[in-house]
C-alpha cells in the first residue's frame, strides 16, 4: 500500500499512476540520411510525454512497396505510453513534420513515416486512425523488425506470405542514446 501523502504535500506522480499501454510503431524513411532520421525519430518518441521506448529492432533496408524512389530504411520500436491513441498519432505526425515530411502525392518518397502498428489489444477504426495498421500483414519491412522485438505479434503465415519482398537486415547502430 502507498503511504498517505503528508498534509499539504502533493502526492508523488509515478509512471504506475497512469494507465499505460504498450504500442508498436513502425518507422520508415527513404530520403536523405534515413538511418539518422530514424534515430532522431526514436529519440523524439522517447521524449514524448508519458512515453518510453522499451525496445528497438535492428535497422532494415527494403525495396519500396507500391512506391518509387530509393530503398527504404525501416525499423520498429515498442513503446510504453500514457498517451491516448489519437494523441500519440498527433504527436507522431508532429515528429514527421519536424523532419520535413511533405505529402505531395500518395506514397511519395519521404524523409520520415511513422505508423502505429498496434496499440495494446485495441481495435480502432476512425476517420484518421486504423489500428492494428491495415497493411502491416502485407509488408515484410514491418513484419521482420516487428517479429524481432515482438515475435508473438507476428503469425508465421504472415512472414511466409511476404518472403518474396526484398529486404535485408543491416548491422548499422541506428538509435544510440535511448
Ligand atoms: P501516410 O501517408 O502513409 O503516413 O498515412 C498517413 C495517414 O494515415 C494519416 O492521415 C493518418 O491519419 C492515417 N492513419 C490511419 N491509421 C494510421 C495508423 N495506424 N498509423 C499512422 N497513420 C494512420
Amino acid at each position: 500500500m502507498n503511504p498517505a501523502p503528508q498534509s499539504g504535500a502533493a502526492p508523488a506522480l509515478r509512471p504506475d499512476d497512469h494507465p499505460a499501454t504498450t504500442a508498436y510503431i513502425g518507422l520508415g524513411a527513404n530520403l536523405g540520411d534515413a538511418a539518422a532520421a530514424l534515430g532522431a525519430a526514436a529519440r523524439a518518441i522517447h521524449a514524448l510525454p508519458g512515453t518510453r521506448v522499451l525496445r528497438a529492432s535492428s535497422l532494415y533496408r527494403s525495396a519500396p512497396v507500391d512506391a518509387t524512389g530509393p530503398d527504404y530504411h525501416n525499423a520498429v520500436v515498442a513503446v510504453r505510453t500514457a498517451l491516448a491513441p489519437q494523441a500519440l498519432l498527433s504527436a507522431l505526425q508532429a515528429i514527421e513534420a519536424a523532419a520535413g515530411r511533405e505529402r505531395p502525392y500518395r506514397n511519395a518518397p519521404r524523409t520520415l513515416d511513422l505508423d502505429i502498428l498496434f496499440f495494446g489489444e485495441q481495435a480502432i477504426d476512425t476517420a484518421t486512425l486504423t489500428v492494428p495498421h491495415p497493411r502491416l500483414r502485407e509488408r515484410a519491412f514491418v513484419l521482420l523488425p516487428l517479429a524481432e522485438i515482438a515475435p508473438r505479434q507476428v503469425h508465421p503465415d504472415w512472414l511466409a506470405a511476404v518472403q518474396d519482398q526484398r529486404i535485408e537486415k543491416l548491422a548499422t547502430v541506428w538509435c544510440e542514446g535511448l
